[in-house]
């Protein structure tokens, strides 16, 4: 497979740039090289803004808005129609279960042109009547332009997904952009650029760089000042570095980072729901979804019977190769991630944990073995303040802790640095409500998981993000408003 051959996507042009370096992209399944990407120099970053600048001023932002419309669908009906080809793509690169992917990575990627194409011929804009001193009064009406070139950092776990939810609503917007896909997971990202030309889609609007974070592709595209704004998906302590390099030329960022999420069962929930829902919410996707839970508390009249039977289910969980029918868990995304989860594994039972399930490496079949599998895990009785509590693992683990009190609970969901989700399961909507508003956290859902309205916000607080995505919101941010007032 290595000779498949991934390159910059630059003023509609493929090419592999000008730095001289590829770097070999891995599939997790068994750790054999898929792919060569060609890594962008500082130069061809600065190409792709370039052309991404020339083209506000081009075909694109001539365009009609109706047009651009018909064009994003396009791009959306691009993308359903090799549906097959982004589903292997995105499983080579991830070692997803193509189950998972073809119901969430592929539709919800492709949908997120429609939906956004949609909504911006649909918003309202603002306008106010005021009252002026010699009567003659005065109208504001508000006006949105576009942003300019917009940075897209987007990371490995749900790539094509979450660049979409990037790329999307900035291009309905009339933005241009330039995309940094991860370096671990970059194929879906190209054969997109092979969509944006075949819909037409003029050079310049849609660049891709490929490359790392620090002295690389990453940094050379935020550190650019042609990018009016940046928005990024991954990890705190990236969102941080970036931040800093926006703070430069005062350009607006919009973070979405990690979360050490909490789930909340109550003892009057549905069981059999709240089991369902905790299975995907810490095993789906091998637990490296922003939005998972690795902290669940349960009502202590429950406690025992909750643990036994998550562990029971996630016990059953079958590890295998994304095309086979029955994976249900697919492999970390990396050999270096498998470390990391590994190192909080052993972290673990040295911070006092009882390992209910797994707590290790599972054994593979010979073919599999040089992979990046780990066992599904369940641990309780860790102390609040322990590491394993407190910080991000992103893998498929959670640790189970018993509670009495909603006061309690909530004390105990809200001691951590993140905010970004939590499940709250109780057949009680009062309860539900009242602990739902006093979570800090953006989302919250009751009695599901995932079950996401592209139209509401998304996005975290604390050390879990700045600002919201989702419907309005993001055209809050793709958008620059402008009021013109009017006097009469
Ligand atoms: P990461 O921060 O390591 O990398 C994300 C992207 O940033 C990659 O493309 C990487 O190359 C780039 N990057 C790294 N250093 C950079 C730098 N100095 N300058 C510019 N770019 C740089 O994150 P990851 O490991 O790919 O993703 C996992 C993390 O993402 C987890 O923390 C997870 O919680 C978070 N995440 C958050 C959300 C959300 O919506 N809040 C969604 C998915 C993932």
């Amino acid at each position: 497979m290595s000779n498949v051959v991934i390159e910059n996507f630059i003023a509609g042009e493929f090419c592999k740039g000008t730095s001289g370096k590829t770097f070999e992209v891995r599939t997790p399944v068994d750790n054999s090289v898929i792919a060569v990407a060609h890594e962008a120099s500082k130069e061809d970053v600065a190409h792709a803004v370039e052309s991404a600048r020339a083209a506000l001023t081009g075909p694109w932002g001539q365009m009609k808005i109706d047009d651009r419309i018909d064009m994003l669908h396009a791009i959306a009906d691009g993308v359903n129609q090799r549906f097959d080809e982004f589903l292997e793509a995105e499983c080579l690169d991830t070692g997803k279960p193509r189950s998972l992917a073809s119901h969430i990575d592929i539709p919800r990627g492709a949908a997120n042109f429609k939906v956004f194409a949609d909504m911006i011929k649909n918003v309202p804009s603002e306008a106010y009547r005021m009252e002026t001193p010699d009567g003659t009064g005065a109208v504001n009406v508000a006006h949105r332009a576009p942003k300019g070139v917009i940075g897209v950092i987007s990371p490995w776990n749900l790539p094509l997904l979450l660049m979409t939810w990037k790329v999307g609503p900035a291009l309905a917007c009339g933005n241009t952009v330039v995309v940094k896909p991860s370096e671990e997971t970059p194929l879906t990202t190209t054969l997109l650029a092979e969509v944006m030309n075949s819909c037409g889609v003029p050079a310049g609007v849609y660049n891709v760089v490929h490359g790392f974070g620090p002295d690389s592709a990453g940094a050379f595209l935020t550190e650019h000042p042609g990018v009016d704004a940046i928005t990024f998906t991954g990890e705190t302590g990236t969102g941080e570095v970036i931040t800093r390099a926006a703070a430069k030329g005062l350009r607006d960022v919009s973070m979405e980072c990690g979360g050490k999420n909490a789930a909340i069962v109550f003892a009057d929930c549905d069981m059999d729901k709240a089991i369902e829902g905790t299975m995907r919410s810490a095993f789906a996707n091998c637990g490296q979804v922003c939005l998972g839970t690795e902290r669940v508390y349960v009502q202590r009249p429950i406690f025992e019977e909750f643990v036994q039977r998550l562990a029971h289910q996630a016990g059953e969980l079958t590890l295998g190769r994304p095309e086979d029918p029955d994976t249900k868990m697919g492999p970390l995304i990396s050999l270096e991630h498998k470390e990391k989860v590994l190192s909080y594994y052993r972290l673990a039972v040295e911070e006092g944990a009882t390992v209910v399930l797994g707590g290790g490496e599972p054994d593979m079949t010979e073919d599999l073995a040089p992979g990046a599998w780990v066992q599904p895990t369940i641990w309780t009785d860790l102390d609040d303040n322990a590491r394993v509590i407190k910080e991000e693992i992103f893998g498929p683990c959670c640790h189970i802790r018993p509670f009495d009190e909603e006061d309690e609970v909530i004390a105990l969901a809200n001691d951590n640095a993140y905010g970004l989700a939590t499940a709250i399961w109780t057949e009680n909507s009062a309860r539900a409500i009242r602990v739902a508003e006093q979570i800090e956290v953006g989302i919250a859902w009751v009695n599901s998981w995932f079950l996401r309205d592209l139209r509401t916000s998304f996005g975290g607080s604390k050390q879990s993000g700045i600002g919201r995505e989702g419907g309005v919101h993001s055209l809050e941010f793709y958008t620059e408003m402008k009021n013109i007032c009017i006097k009469l």
